[in-house]
């Protein structure tokens, strides 16, 4: 069949990659793709927001199946609008969606159905949320409901940062994203991300993982789109992760069934793993990234497969392989990010990364101009290499990144260094 993946970053690169290796794939079309994704398939210019058109280009294409990357897209219904036309798609509809669109929408699923999650309040009067935040004190955690592309979230210690964040959300500062607010308790313990695919019905594990959101090594400095991460995630114990799909998982799927808004897609859950066990930070209604990046190389079963399985709600007819190995992934980005950066810059090196065994290199923000390949974006590569464990996966990765010729990049230098503690001890 013909495949049509949407989006253009790391992700989409280890999904074209994966894609394009099932033998249930003819052809393979990415928009907008990247230089990385342009081996694997066809990149194509389609304007993603307008529905129509990506149907349109579905029908002259012969394209059967389409599979969403972004929550952009998600949010805003293209599953709903492919679906109607009769096309098939993966990922959650509009309505399911909601999961990762607004918190206050999980968050009050959460409360309906008992999942744990931190315990939380709604609101949209800036002055009652003040006085809340005053009664109970800090620490405490300022939300915008909407999309806020990863800023929307402030983890406050003093009074006058929590009502800093709440005039700012409130007034306006993230636009209709901030028109409510949820304030939620401070959660303590050590966060990890858990996939699970979904058919609406059913939910298959699928994978766990750990990222490194801070800019600086040892985790300092601003927050970034993530600069590294590796899986498994062995905190996540599979007593764990047991607890996790019935605790959690499982709990929300057949909540969102009996409102009558079934989740079919990748379902990502952020979690805290506190002393009262694991506990729902956020939904993410598609894959991670830079997750996806060591969660596809560990998969064994035909990824095609498994995605139309959810879109036509038989995951309780198939199963899923993964490799023992682990995979890490360090994140090469150009110098000044998360704040202002340059593009435009060449990269050498990128083939002899890749020409090393059990290395792969995802391209992010990219650009090809003729034989060179220019940095077009603030998260540029994504340098990934398996192992027997995290420790010979992280040396693998850095052997690669050393390979790469950037003067105007940089990358951290401890990705993974928590499981690299763990399994050294
Ligand atoms: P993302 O970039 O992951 O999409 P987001 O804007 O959707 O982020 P969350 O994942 O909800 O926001 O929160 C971002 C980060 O803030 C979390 O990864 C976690 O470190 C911290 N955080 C969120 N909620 C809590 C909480 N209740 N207690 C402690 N820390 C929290």
């Amino acid at each position: 069949m013909n495949i049509l993946l949407i989006g253009s970053g790391g992700r989409e690169h280890a999904l074209a990659w994966s894609l394009s290796a099932s033998p249930l794939c003819d052809r393979l079309f990415i928009a907008p793709g990247n230089p990385g994704t342009a081996q694997h398939g066809t990149n194509v210019v389609l304007d993603v927001t307008d529905h129509e058109a990506v149907i349109g280009f579905c029908r002259t294409t012969g394209i059967e199946f389409v599979v969403v990357g972004p929550e952009g897209p998600l949010v805003t219904g293209l599953v709903d609008d492919l679906k109607g036309a009769g096309i098939k798609a993966f990922g959650p509809d509009k309505a399911a969606a909601q999961l990762e669109g607004s918190k206050a929408f999980t968050k009050d699923l959460c409360a309906e159905f008992a999942i744990p999650t931190a315990a939380y309040r709604r609101f949209t009067d800036a002055e009652t949320a003040k006085t809340y935040i005053r009664h109970y004190g800090v620490p405490i955690v300022v939300k915008a409901d909407g999309l806020a592309a990863g800023k929307g979230v402030v983890v406050a210690s003093s009074f006058e940062e929590a009502e800093e964040a709440v005039d700012m959300m409130l007034g306006g500062g993230f636009g209709t994203a901030g028109a409510e607010v949820v304030i939620e308790a401070f959660l303590e313990g050590e966060e990890a991300s858990f996939f699970a695919l979904c058919d609406g019905t059913t939910a298959l594990p699928f994978g766990t993982a750990q990222d490194h959101k801070r800019v600086g090594d040892g985790d300092e400095g601003p927050n970034t789109g993530g600069m590294g991460a590796y899986s498994p995630a062995a905190v996540l114990t599979p007593e764990l992760q047991a607890r996790v799909m019935r605790e959690i998982i499982e709990p929300t799927l057949a909540g969102m069934r009996a409102r009558g808004t079934p989740y079919a897609g990748i379902l990502y859950a952020g979690l805290m793993l506190t002393d009262k066990g694991p506990q729902l930070i956020e939904y993410n209604a598609r894959f991670g990234d830079p997750e996806t990046q060591v969660l596809l190389p560990r998969l064994k079963s035909d990824l095609v497969t498994a995605l139309l399985a959810a879109s036509d709600g038989v995951l309780g007819t198939i199963s899923l392989q993964w490799s023992d190995e682990a995979a890490l992934t360090v994140v090469m980005a150009a110098k000044g990010y998360p704040g202002p950066f340059e593009k435009g810059s060449e990269i050498r090196g990128i083939a002899e990364a890749e020409a090393m065994s059990d290395v792969l290199v995802f391209h992010a923000g990219t650009r090809q101009d003729g034989a060179r390949i220019l940095a077009n974006g603030g998260r540029v590569l994504n340098v990934t290499a398996m192992g027997r464990t995290i420790t010979e996966a992280q040396q693998r990765a850095y052997d690669a990144v050393a390979k790469i010729d950037w003067a105007e990049g940089f990358c951290r230098g401890d990705i993974g260094w928590r499981a690299v503690e763990r399994e050294r001890s």
